[in-house]
């Protein structure tokens, strides 16, 4: 059986769907029956579900993403280095 620091310390170590079946298992459900650590954990569980979810599907809406026009690009380049230029002049 875990404790409340351990949870939280391996959540905070990496993705929890890395760890075996089984101690996930526990992870899980301490996280759900927990009065003291369990809401706090479920959102970094929660968190890591949408950041892993987010990856596996990053380059599928890569495609479906709107394009910046190349002129407006250099536009906003020339502007971007413009005003860093200001900002290192005025130090
Ligand atoms: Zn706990």
């Amino acid at each position: 059986m875990f404790t409340c620091k351990q949870i939280s310390k391996v959540l905070s170590n990496g993705d929890y769907q890395k760890l075996s079946p089984i101690r996930r298992f526990w992870l899980k459900l301490h996280v759900k029956f927990c009065v003291f650590c369990g809401k706090y954990n479920r959102q970094v569980i929660e968190s890591q579900d949408m950041c892993r979810c987010y990856k596996d599907s990053e380059e599928q809406l890569a495609t479906t993403r709107p394009r910046m026009d190349e002129l407006q690009k250099d536009q906003l380049k020339a502007l971007l280095s413009s005003h860093s230029s200001k900002v290192k002049e005025s130090k």
